[in-house]
């Protein structure tokens, strides 16, 4: 017998991710069907993907925007649309510690969580995998290397898995000297050499941060200890992340370097089917494939947040948010590109005995982080 389509709730319509989803969902109108959509503010977008999708809930987050009738206004909306009972699978495509609530929410509601929300893992693993031992739910990660490890491990126990090696492009900065990346300005830091990104995430690639974060979610997705997860550069982004198993054999996935396809495996794992929608990859043309260190003198946020995922409690929530506030300053032109990392330097030693026993501990340790970049510069 057929199986209806599922119901899909894609949080952040209007991002990078949350643009890439609607294509690959309209590949699969048999398997999939839009249930819900929200936006944060860019009403005229949402609208135009309303009318195009025809979900059954429509939630925008910021109000003081022209709404249409039937439409929910405020954060509760992504809440509200995480959890409707004909939802299944949640993207959850919202940038920063704003998208944490809804996974959890989803998580405690059974739903399977797509997710490419990693800052949600980073804030509260912990609390992320109680949810989802209490209401059913599971996490399937979108980040193209969390996927590509899930697809290495396969169906293997986690006992045969020796280290998870991580690759990163490098980001717009690989080969800069020091005394170059003290002039390093936000146009420089915005262009990502090879994946096309949502400001956040992409200044993330080039401090390095967003590797932190990633190290951090691999640790809760696969339950592996810090000393065992790597990072390699990578510069050409086509081998997504490899998997060294106790026998010393490596698996890696490799792949042409776009969104969708780990979009789809996250929605149809542990199954495959078929899509074309993706051209074809192409050994040759996409050779040589390099592999280099990572450059910890003029990246040191990496090891920063690495740190702080081995501390525990509120330090990532910490690092997060103190990266999150840095950023927005950083894209605002009020502070220079080395400043992130040292700002979160900063806030991780001034907050160290931040107590992150529970979400509210954990919401308060980001608003101190938060409050500390912004004294920190007199913002
Ligand atoms: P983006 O900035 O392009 O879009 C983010 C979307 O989140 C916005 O369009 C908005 O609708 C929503 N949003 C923003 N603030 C919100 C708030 N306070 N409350 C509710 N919704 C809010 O970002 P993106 O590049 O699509 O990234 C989204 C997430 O996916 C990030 O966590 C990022 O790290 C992750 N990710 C992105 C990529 C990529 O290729 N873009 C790859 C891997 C992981
Ligand atoms: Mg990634």
């Amino acid at each position: 017998m057929r199986r209806p389509p599922q119901g899909v709730a894609l949080l952040g319509s209007t991002g990078s991710i949350g643009r890439s989803a609607p294509r690959v969902l309209a590949r699969h109108p048999d398997r999939f069907r839009v249930a819900a959509l929200t936006a944060h503010s860019n009403a005229e977008e949402l609208a135009a993907q309303v009318a195009a999708l025809h979900p059954d809930y429509i939630g925008l987050v910021s109000d003081g925007y022209a709404v249409h009738p039937g439409w929910h206004v405020g954060t509760e909306s992504i809440v509200e649309a995480a959890t409707l009972p004909e939802v299944d699978v949640v993207i959850n495509a919202i940038v920063g510690a704003a998208g944490l609530r809804a996974t959890l929410a989803a998580l405690e509601a059974g739903k399977r969580v797509a997710l490419a929300n990693k800052e949600s893992l980073v804030v509260a693993g912990t609390l992320a995998e109680s949810a989802a031992a209490r209401g059913g739910g599971e996490i399937v990660p979108v980040d193209s290397e969390h996927s590509a490890i899930l697809q290495c491990i396969g169906s293997r126990p986690v006992t045969e898995v020796r280290r998870l090696i991580i690759t990163a492009s490098g980001g717009p900065f690989r080969t800069w000297p020091l005394e170059r990346l003290r002039e390093a300005q936000r146009e420089d830091a915005l262009n990502h050499p090879t994946w096309s990104m949502g400001p956040k995430i992409t200044v993330d690639s080039a401090t390095l941060v967003n590797k932190a974060l990633e190290v951090i979610e691999a640790h809760f997705l696969f339950g592996l200890p810090f000393d065992r997860i790597d990072v390699v550069v990578h510069p050409q982004s086509i081998v997504h992340s490899m998997v060294e198993f106790v026998d010393g054999s490596v698996v890696a996935q490799l792949g042409v370097p776009t969104m969708e396809l780990p979009i789809l495996y996250a929605l149809t794992h542990p199954e495959r089917i078929g899509d074309d929608g993706v051209s074809p990859f192409d050994p040759v043309a996409s050779s040589p494939l390099t592999f280099e260190p990572v450059r910890h003198d003029a990246f040191p946020a990496l090891a920063l947040g690495v740190e702080a995922g081995r501390r525990g409690g509120a330090a990532p929530a910490v690092f997060n948010a103190a990266n999150e506030q840095a950023v927005a300053l950083f894209l605002a032109g009020a502070i220079n590109f080395h400043d992130i990392s040292s700002a979160i330097a900063s806030a991780l030693s001034a907050l160290h005995a931040a107590p992150g026993d529970d979400l509210e501990a954990l919401l308060a340790a980001d608003a101190a982080a938060r409050q500390h970049v912004k004294d920190l510069f007199a913002c």
